[in-house]
């Protein structure tokens, strides 16, 4: 029997992998499994080359969960006492004191940064044994045991057949890993594609109310995951069945994209672009990301370019330095060099998609919309790469590419400045009435209403060029959207424009954060009497707001809109003549009055021009001040008559309600009284 010290340069290495590593702890399942595999591996590898001249035989790895105790045992190469003495007893703790302080928290850097992967059982065990026998003709079979500290005896053993036991004896503060489902929990979350049968029970089945076991073993993994198949014997089923293996809960993915590199780096792997029906779906369902079949983690942050994370499926890479912190992951060379490569392949595939089947393409556009604009948002590459493909949908649900859609429009919506407008709706019912104004007219009109669009327009106005603009349909009149030298029919005249306005004006709801203001347009006998718009670029700098932060002014500005009374329309005519005879006659004298003091104002102001306050006579002062009290106060007795007439006009009241209501603007009380009113004016 021999005694040693284990060669570790720190003092005591376990309490402090113990103290250091305890969030990440269940890991060493992982590492004493993944070194069962990799010994198994080797054998199989050695016997392919004739190396290994025995019987192989069954290589399945077994789990197993005792009182006290979790054994792994494996029968691949084993160790000979020197190879113990060498592998497991000399590690190399360079500088290991300042390493462990940095990476306290992060038990994968640890790890890998030592080699500790077989030291991590310490973790959980307060002692582990170490029984084995190498493959080689002849050999000793030895057991090596370590308490926790560094101290370890090696002595014989009689264990007849080739192959490792690890045995831990499970510490009391880890109770909790004596549980059979806990370690099948583990070795699935870990180890189910790894390339070696691993076997923790048996399988169980329903009897008598009761779960209970069968005589059939309990395998854990798959041994040969879809990603290391060859694509070309692939089928979509087989696509779709693993699909379903890695994310139980899920539609049917959309596409998928099955990666393969060998240079500069290894890379293998499946993208799936799932369908999403809610943001849940995408916290919940992440790509895992391998290293030779054994799983490492879910954030893939850093790996693959940001608006890949939402994807689905796993990416497998040894070329990967996995056991790093994230900062130096993301300025490591390969994994730049990966991301870019993936960005590459996942527009590839799409473009070839959109070619070989765009009916398809089109079907699923919805659904991969997100992912394609969020990649065009924040890729510049990505975005090269998908302008040909990416599409563009109008409110009749037809698509169009880019250049498609720019071709389509590009006669019909130059408006008289050369400018190209892009009319859009975002949302078909609540726009219905304007989107059918333009329709009328000819014009085509974009649905944008997925959650990216507000940013997805933006970007396109800057990427179209400068002369191309986006319209919602309903931020002004068709005219003014598209204005034309078409010979309109003639404004009003300024008093009449007055009127009006200041007739309906005075009747407009006050609504707590929205204003409005009232004008009048020529929009032709078939448009609209009224119709209530709120201008693009109020709405856009709200809609960021609401999207970003530091805008938060915009935000809580109220929200502008324009109520535009169309002067070609018989009721707003009707409403104009009949207010025009009620009114006229009694606002006259005001009128006269107002003219004399406007008068008399501007000779007033044209007196002070180029004095000095102090060289006015206050005489002149006090007259300025009469005068613009008397004006403030003839006007108000103007809009007071017209107020008087609207506030009975039940047309009016009428008119300014229907707008209201196209925008989903009348609710509660208001949208009675107009139910009401409604029934009596019928
Ligand atoms: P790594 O696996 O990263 O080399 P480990 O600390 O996990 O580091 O293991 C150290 C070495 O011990 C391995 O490289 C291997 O040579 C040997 N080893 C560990 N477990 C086994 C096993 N089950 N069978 C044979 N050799 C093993």
């Amino acid at each position: 029997m021999q005694k040693g010290k284990i060669g570790v340069t720190t003092e005591n290495i376990f309490p402090v992998i113990k103290q250091f590593l305890y969030s990440d702890r269940e890991i060493f399942l992982r590492e004493i499994v993944s070194n069962a595999v990799d010994a198994t591996q080797k054998l199989k590898t050695l016997a392919s080359k004739g190396e290994f001249k025995g019987e192989t035989g069954d290589l399945t790895v077994h789990v197993t969960v005792g009182k006290d105790t979790i054994t792994v045992s494996d029968r691949g190469i084993g160790m000979t006492a020197a190879e113990i003495d060498r592998y497991i007893n000399q590690i190399a703790f360079s500088g290991a004191g300042d390493f462990l302080e940095k990476y306290k928290n992060d038990a994968n850097a640890i790890i890998g940064h030592f080699g500790l992967g077989f030291y991590s059982a310490f973790m959980v065990s307060k002692k582990v044994e170490i029984v084995t026998k190498s493959y080689q003709e002849g050999a000793q079979a030895v057991k090596w045991s370590c308490d926790g500290s560094p101290e370890f005896q090696l002595a014989d053993s009689d264990k007849a057949d080739r192959g490792t036991d690890i045995i831990l004896y499970i510490d009391d503060d880890a109770k909790e890993y004596l549980d059979e489902n806990a370690i099948q929990g583990l070795l699935k979350k870990y180890c189910r594609f790894l390339p070696v049968s691993i076997v923790c029970g048996k399988k169980k089945e329903w009897k008598d109310g009761k779960n209970v076991d069968t005589d059939e073993d309990n395998i854990i993994n798959s041994v040969e995951p879809l990603w290391t198949r060859t694509p070309s014997e692939l089928k979509d089923e087989d696509y779709k069945n693993f699909y379903r293996e890695l994310y139980p809960m899920q539609d049917e993915p959309l596409f998928w994209i099955h990666l393969n590199v060998d240079f500069p780096f290894h890379l293998t792997g499946i993208l799936y672009f799932p369908k999403i029906k809610s943001n849940l779906d995408l916290q919940k369902n992440r790509i895992q990301l391998y290293c030779n079949q054994v799983y490492v983690t879910d954030s893939v942050e850093g790996i693959v370019p940001d608006f890949l994370t939402l994807l689905h499926g796993v990416i497998d890479s040894p070329d990967i330095p996995l056991n790093v912190s994230r900062s130096y992951l993301q300025s490591d060379g390969n994994v730049k060099k990966i991301s870019g490569y993936i960005t590459k392949k996942v527009a590839d595939r799409l473009a070839a998609i959109f070619k070989n089947d765009r009916k398809e393409f089109e079907g699923k556009w919805d659904d991969v919309k997100l992912f394609i604009d969020y990649g065009m948002l924040t890729e510049e590459e990505f975005y090269g790469k998908m302008e040909k493909v990416a599409l563009l949908k109008d409110t009749d649900g037809s698509f169009y590419t880019y250049e498609e859609y720019r071709k389509l429009i590009e006669t019909a919506q130059t408006d008289k400045n050369g400018n190209l407008i892009y009319l859009y709706a975002s949302n078909r019912d609540e726009q219905y009435g304007y989107i059918e104004t333009a329709r009328n007219r000819g014009y085509s009109v974009l649905l944008m209403d997925g959650s990216l669009d507000v940013a997805l327009i933006g970007m396109l106005e800057q990427k179209f060029g400068g002369n191309s603009r986006f319209q919602r349909v309903d931020s002004d009149s068709i005219d003014n959207l598209i204005a034309k030298d078409e010979n309109k029919s003639e404004s009003l005249p300024a008093d009449r424009q007055k009127l009006i306005t200041a007739v309906f004006s005075s009747q407009m709801p006050k609504l707590e954060k929205a204003e409005f203001h009232v004008d009048a347009q020529p929009m032709g006998g078939q448009g609209l009497p009224v119709m209530i718009t709120c201008s693009e670029y109020m709405r856009r700098m709200k809609d960021m707001a609401a999207i970003q932060s530091g805008m938060s002014f915009y935000g809580e500005m109220p929200d502008m809109y324009t109520v535009i009374l169309n002067s070609d329309h018989k009721l707003v005519k009707d409403i104009l003549a009949d207010a025009a005879g009620a009114c006229d006659g009694k606002v006259a004298p005001y009128n006269g009055k107002l003219d004399a003091l406007k008068a008399r104002q501007a000779e007033l102001r044209k007196l002070r021009e180029g004095k000095k306050d102090e060289d006015v006579p206050q005489a002149e002062k006090d007259e300025m001040t009469q005068v613009d009290s008397d004006i403030s106060a003839a006007e108000k007795q103007i809009a007071d008559i017209w107020k008087e007439y609207a506030d009975t006009n039940k047309i009016v009241h009428e008119l300014i309600d229907l707008a209201l209501l196209q925008n989903g603007m009348l609710k509660g009380e208001p949208l009675a009284a107009f139910i009401r009113r409604s029934v009596e004016l019928l």
